[in-house]
């Protein structure tokens, strides 16, 4: 009896039916400690880019560099902010995209959520730049998202783009640009929370501005340090590491100044060799984080090596 019954279910195959697919990510942030300050990278989401169209070398020799790392265009880029907790404040670098880019990005609130803060925990905003991939997330339905929060960004940067004069200036299919960097950080600037600064200069304790000018007139690296221990936050010094990493001179149509943007990428990137600092890259693959070596021109990219020691 109990035989038959046994042979019957194993002719038939499981008696429960398949387990229906998840298909969602695990929360999307990452926490390591760098000397006394705890690193949380902040998933906003990814963007699909048409790279091969984007970068100033001919499409075709995009795709083919992209075939060699098993990828393609459009390319699903990451957009990692980065929040500090340095013990006495709390500081993110970067808000991502809001609700300006569509439904794939827009994550940071949740997953921040998700790491275990809250948004009115954050003391200090610092952004890179103003576009809308980094400050969308400052805002929603026009209010600010982060409460407490006093924002800083480079006053050339803020000069740029928060000018309705340059806004009238612009191509039409620039104009959002400078529409999303006015709606995002003018709620700050009228509560009073919203705190220029010029070039190279201490933020907050532990956190400092590097000028890097280019892809966007005030775009600022963060250089983040406890204990001897290094941190650059990078922005959008690099956007397709699979191919700026051999080919730095190859940039991007969102540079503003093209030229300026290949030269920052390479200072910010020999600072970071020098010092054998950790980066933090806006738009590399999820978190982002890793070391940069020099090579002959071009340059290695180490990810960091995934840890749960966080004493
Ligand atoms: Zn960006």
């Amino acid at each position: 009896m109990a035989l038959g019954t046994l042979g019957a279910a194993f002719i038939s195959g499981p008696v429960s039916a398949a387990a229906p697919m998840v298909k969602t990510q695990a929360p999307g942030f990452y926490r390591t400690m760098l000397g006394d300050f705890e690193i949380t990278v902040i998933s906003d989401g990814t963007l699909d880019l048409p790279v091969d169209k984007l970068l100033s070398e001919p499409a075709a020799q995009t795709n083919a560099t992209l075939k060699k790392s098993f990828l393609g265009s459009p390319l699903e880029v990451s957009v990692n902010a980065f929040l500090v907790n340095t013990g006495s404040r709390l500081v993110l670098v970067d808000t991502g995209a809001g609700t300006l880019l569509g439904p794939t990005s827009g994550k940071l609130v949740a997953n921040l959520r998700a790491a275990g803060y809250l948004p009115e925990q954050v003391d200090d905003i610092l952004l890179t730049h103003m576009h809308p991939d980094h400050e969308g997330g400052l805002i929603a339905n026009g209010q600010r998202v982060f409460p407490n929060a006093v924002v800083h960004a480079d006053k050339h940067e803020a000069a740029y783009w928060l000018s309705k004069a340059n806004m009238d200036k612009a191509p039409a299919d620039s104009k959002g640009f400078f529409q999303g960097a006015m709606a995002s950080v003018q709620p700050y600037v009228d509560a009073g929370k919203f705190q220029p600064f010029n070039g190279d200069t201490d933020i907050v304790p532990g956190v400092r501005s590097i000028a890097n000018p280019g892809h966007t007139p005030g775009h600022t690296t963060y250089l983040v340090e406890s204990k001897g221990h290094d941190l650059l936050l990078i922005g959008d010094s690099i956007h397709v590491g699979s191919v700026q990493f051999n080919n730095p001179s190859v940039t991007i149509a969102f540079d503003t100044n093209a030229k300026d943007a290949a030269n920052s990428r390479a200072k910010v990137f020999t600072i970071a060799d020098h010092d054998g600092a950790l980066v933090g890259a806006a738009h590399l693959s999820f978190p982002g984080l890793g070391h940069l070596t020099a090579e002959g021109k071009a340059w290695r990219w180490i990810p960091a090596n995934y840890t749960t020691h966080l004493p």
